[in-house]
């Protein structure tokens, strides 16, 4: 579906197949020289077909095209480089541009592998996912050159619109919105998303993603956002949704905590089978097995918060990290 949101500003929703996301939002901001799109879908026929055929009846001049990418998920970029005009920018949020500009997304796989060993992930589980996770398989063909790091402060005036680059680390090292401070609208991305709550995980170059992640949302808090513009499905009341997401993860780290108290010397894939998970599963043995890579992720993001709170300890044990509560 295509919508114009204001003058030149344009909502294209990309399905995302047999994906509990369901759609994907890409924007188009669409100016005389030059357009931008936030934003792609996978490197899927279905979000390819969605994609390109919105552009068409927008009739965008793909040599005018630059995309931003709001964060290197697959969902996001996928198609990035298929879309983005010859000689044209890709731009990233410096954290994450690391990863997308270079063999080290080969190197994050590895990293995140042996981290989710270490936290007690099955091996079996692990190898069955580097098939099925859609994240490693429908990302961007990532050997071209034209990624671009896109700052906080850095700015854009495109169709009449004057956009600026706001840092929002913490789903990802690098997540960049873009905000329009003369009609108050913020592109939220997935750093604010409505009814879905962002997955917050470990990541190789975040020490402390939650912890991380909470700040970005005490600074998004300050801006007087009028409409939001998330990555997801439909907006809702912005700075409302910003305290119901500071509570929900304030609830998460107390239970998470409440867990590791309760019996101390658990890895994270035991703490994780014993969190609550919005999930239709009977227990923690029939979670599909990708579920259980993001909630093991997710608690460990919690588990990396608490031990830098210092109300956690990590040990290592045969291999295995094990936490107590400090003492
Ligand atoms: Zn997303």
């Amino acid at each position: 579906m295509l919508e114009e949101l204001l003058p030149n500003i344009y909502r294209i929703q990309v399905p995302l197949p047999n994906n509990p996301l369901r759609m994907l939002n890409s924007y188009l901001i669409r100016g005389k020289d030059r357009s931008l799109l936030v934003d792609t879908g996978f490197r899927q026929p279905e979000c390819r077909e969605a994609l390109f055929g919105a552009l068409s009846k927008l009739q965008v001049n793909r040599d005018t095209l630059d995309v931003f990418g709001t964060h290197i998920h697959s969902d996001h970029i996928g198609l990035a480089p298929e879309v983005v005009g010859h000689g044209r920018k890709i731009y990233l949020g410096a954290g994450d541009f690391h990863w997308a500009a270079s063999d080290e997304s080969n190197l994050y796989w590895n990293i995140m592998d042996e981290r989710f060993l270490l936290e007690g992930f099955p091996q079996e589980d692990l190898a069955y996912l580097v098939h099925t996770n859609p994240a490693r398989n429908y990302g961007p063909e990532l050997d071209l050159p034209n990624y671009t790091i896109a700052r906080g402060g850095d700015c854009f005036d495109i169709g009449g619109h004057h956009l600026e680059v706001v840092d929002a680390p913490g789903h990802t090292p690098g997540m960049v919105c873009l905000w329009m401070e003369e009609d108050g609208v913020m592109f939220t991305a997935d750093h604010i998303l409505y009814d879905i709550t962002p997955n917050i995980t470990m990541w190789p170059n975040m020490q402390n993603s939650l912890g991380t992640y909470l700040e970005s949302l005490q600074r998004f808090r300050t801006y007087p956002v009028k409409q939001s513009l998330p990555g997801h499905r439909e907006e809702g009341n912005y700075v409302g949704r910003i305290d119901e997401l500071l509570s929900h993860h304030e609830h998460r780290v107390s239970e998470t905590e409440s867990i590791v108290t309760a019996r101390p010397g658990m890895t994270t894939y035991e703490i994780a089978g014993k969190m609550t998970w919005a999930i239709k599963a009977k227990n923690w043995a029939e979670f599909p097995v990708i579920q259980k890579w993001f909630a093991v992720g997710e608690a460990l993001a919690h588990l990396d918060y608490l031990c830098e709170q210092r109300r956690v300890v990590r040990i290592e044990d045969r291999g295995v990290h094990r936490y107590l509560p400090f003492s």
